[in-house]
């Protein structure tokens, strides 16, 4: 197994100097993690792992002959260039990614701007991404694609190879339904339906993965179960993977230093002052300003602490030359000189204003001389800062403050929390972890400590790593259902050897897709084709076996020369017959299911009923799918209970509750074509609940198949009524003469 790991940009800084290019290895989270997960597989039954990274190299090249000797230069660290020219990078980076997802998926709306052109160009990278992906890949490579630069390259690389493992993680916020479908329609199935492509989808917290699956019923309508997408050709999983930090590399960094200042004496000013940190990528998701504003009130508030603290604020240069971060990085500074100019007096400055970024070491001394660390994001998809400042608290003082809406605060729950739109708030948190008492920080950064030293980064990329091959597994059983190649030629020979066979065949969602008005999904001229050719053959008896009322399948079916069966088997008609009761039948139940199916149906817009003579059938296709799942459950429990002593049967189906007399079923009905001994063949075709009845009531040497990737009684799988055409086809093929050839 190879890992190729696919971000945006590479883990690596290329330089050139003079016309010569160097390359650097930048040690991020992922990076170590990743490297760290794969060491810790060497020895193991996965010997020799070997990863790639493919990504972005920071810098345009045009030249091929200069891009040759990157993509050689890189190739050394394991890293594969994926160029991109200023054009694109302008329009696919700075545009849509970090003007529409980024301030859309941090709550941010009227930051989002929804530019065609701009997407057009998302569009367009991800298509290179998936071609530099595919150039290199390999059958059996797990690829784990990063970011919501990336969000549409799973489904790409999935429809350019069906069976790859692709994993993809998202480190930035899901937001809500609200939120999300402000993207243009087409955009926001598209994004959907590209990160449905992979197999696993990993989010950093329980919130984001639901926003997901949410997002994914209200705009593409596929349910989960337990986070487990059936689409119609594939299984995805959904989950959430808190990503941790290298615990070991920061506390023992820490405890290496055994700092309170830096070697350089950086830190001087601060030395005898009670620190609160405070450290973030200059971006308005980060609160930096209502930070500020938290600590000039906490001054204000307070005055007994005058002289006695300072706030170290450390703003990492971030997306320069974008006028909105310029605008920001003005605003901080001008509060800066405000606070300042307010409280410093000859021996205290209580900013301590920094706007660069630090290296490792800086940092780690600065986290360790820190007592308390402010880290108030308005909105941030994890915070590695707040992990790292536990980690580096080698003697387990300190306290952290930490926003309630970062995806960190979702574990790291013995910090204070705060809402960082409350300025109040965070001056109270301030005076709070300033005073509080030593045992309690103690006691509160233990249990947070252990938690991340126990789930740290390597955990994080193993865990995820080794469950996409768990789903793999999943979909591999699911798929062995599938009707294959050799099961199919079993199918067609016993066909032809056969004198006598009865094909049953369900009609919606088997012969034709669902449409969201019932009358709308009428039997196409191919569909009907097909039924005169497969009739035509005297030795075929064609049932077609339907939920339908008997007026529409007569309608639709009544001049074919085949049987039917409608209301699920309350009525038969046999080939050159008329229509009978199955059996005598009442519908004395009518009066009282009607009102209940009624009332629902009024209380939840899009939903309808449907009266057949001896059912009555609650659609709720065009409804709000959440809505319509608790509407389903109340109705169902009603009708359970007025219908508790009457001959009726309350069956779910495909967005459809039908309510219908007793003893009337699929399976009955079907027994009436297979007279003993005449049928030496049977096929039955049917793709839900109601067609169990048929599968299990069938002779065990029939032949029955389930449309849709689901378990069933069924033998076998088709999945969708595309492939249940083609198989019928191919029987027509094979054993049926053509018109005119009958008899010879
Ligand atoms: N960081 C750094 N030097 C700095 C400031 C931050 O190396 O001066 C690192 C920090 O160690 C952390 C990362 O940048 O690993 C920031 O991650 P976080 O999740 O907190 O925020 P992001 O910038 O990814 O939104």
């Amino acid at each position: 197994m190879r890992l190729l790991v696919v971000s945006n940009r590479l883990p690596i800084v290329t330089v050139e100097e003079e016309g010569r290019l160097t390359f650097q290895e930048s040690a991020g989270g992922l990076v170590s993690g990743i490297s760290a997960y794969l060491d810790s597989l060497r020895g193991s039954a996965f010997a020799k792992p070997e990863y790639r990274w493919i990504g972005w190299p920071g810098i345009t090249i045009e030249d091929p002959a200069q891009q040759a000797l990157t993509a050689e230069g890189l190739s050394a660290l394991n890293a594969h260039p994926v160029f991109l020219s200023e054009r694109s990078m302008d329009q696919f980076y700075h545009g849509f990614c970090n003007k529409t997802i980024w301030p859309l998926f941090h709550y941010f709306s009227s930051y989002a701007v929804y530019e065609e052109n701009l997407y057009a160009h998302y569009q367009c990278v991800n298509r290179i991404f998936c071609e530099a992906v595919t150039r290199i890949m390999q059958p059996d490579d797990l690829i784990w694609i990063h970011d919501y630069h990336l969000m549409l390259l799973p489904k790409l690389l999935r429809e350019a190879r069906p069976s790859a493992q692709i994993g993809f993680f998202l480190h930035i916020p899901f937001p809500d339904f609200e939120m999300f479908r402000l993207l243009p329609m087409a955009w926001r199935s598209e994004i959907l339906q590209g990160i449905l492509g992979a197999d696993l989808v990993g989010f950093h917290t329980y919130d984001y993965a639901q926003y997901f699956l949410r997002c994914v019923l209200r705009i593409l309508g596929h349910e989960h179960r337990m986070g487990r997408i059936l689409l119609p050709n594939h299984l995805v999983k959904v989950d959430t993977f808190p990503m941790g930090i290298d615990f070991r590399k920061f506390s023992e960094a820490a405890a290496d230093l055994q700092v309170r200042g830096t070697e350089d004496g950086a830190w001087e000013a601060i030395k005898g002052f009670k620190v609160v940190l405070s450290v973030d990528r200059l971006d308005y998701s980060k609160g930096i300003l209502n930070r500020l504003q938290g600590y000039e009130l906490f001054l204000e508030s307070e005055p007994q602490w005058h002289g006695k603290v300072v706030l170290v604020l450390v703003v990492v240069p971030s997306r320069v030359g974008v006028d909105r971060y310029q605008a920001i990085k003005k605003e901080i500074d001008e509060l800066v000189g405000k606070i300042n100019g307010k409280f410093s007096t000859v021996a205290w400055t209580p900013v301590q204003y920094q706007y660069r970024y630090l290296p490792f070491h800086p940092l780690v001394s600065l986290y360790a001389a820190s007592h308390v660390a402010l880290i108030t994001p308005l909105r941030d998809g994890m915070n590695l800062v707040a992990k790292e400042y536990l980690a580096s608290r080698t003697d387990k003082t300190g306290v952290l403050v930490l926003s309630e809406t970062t995806g960190a605060s979702k574990e790291l729950t013995e910090a204070v929390t705060i809402n960082p739109n409350n300025t109040r708030e965070i001056a109270d948190a301030l005076k709070t972890a300033l005073e509080m008492p030593e045992g309690e920080q103690i006691r509160r950064n233990e249990a947070m400590q252990d938690r991340l030293r126990c789930y740290d980064v390597v955990r994080w990329a193993e865990d995820f790593l080794t469950q996409v091959p768990v789903v793999k597994a999943e979909q591999a059983r699911l798929h062995a259902r599938l009707l294959g190649r050799a099961a199919r030629q079993q199918i067609l020979d016993r066909f032809s050897r056969a004198e006598h066979r009865t094909i049953f065949l369900d009609y919606d969602g088997t012969l034709v897709a669902f449409a969201n008005d019932p009358l709308a999904a009428r039997p196409t001229e191919e569909l009907l084709a097909v039924l005169r050719d497969l009739s035509r053959d005297p030795g075929n008896d064609v049932v077609l076996i339907s939920g339908r009322d008997k007026d529409t399948m007569r309608r639709w079916f009544g001049d074919l020369d085949v049987a039917l069966v409608a209301e699920h088997g309350a009525w038969i008609r046999p080939r050159n017959g008329s229509w009978q009761l199955a059996k005598p039948l009442n519908d004395s139940w009518k009066p009282a299911a009607r009102p209940i199916l009624q009332t629902y149906a009024d209380r939840l817009p899009g939903a309808f009923i449907e009266e057949k003579q001896y059912s009555i059938v609650w659609h709720y296709r065009r409804a709000d799918p959440e809505l319509a799942c608790a509407r389903v459950k109340e109705m169902t429990d009603d009708l359970m209970n007025f219908t508790a002593n009457m001959d009726v049967q309350i069956l779910p189906g495909n967005k459809v509750v039908e309510v219908r007399c007793g003893g009337i079923n699929k399976g009955a009905a079907a027994m009436a074509f297979i007279p003993k001994g005449r049928s030496d063949f049977i096929l039955a075709v049917g793709d839900d609940l109601t067609d169990e009845d048929l599968f299990q009531a069938l002779p065990a040497t029939a032949c029955s198949i389930r449309v849709g990737i689901e378990n069933s009684h069924a033998q076998f799988n088709l999945r969708n009524h595309v492939e249940v055409l083609e198989l019928l086809k191919s029987i027509i093929l094979d054993h049926v003469p053509a018109a005119g050839e009958e008899g010879t």
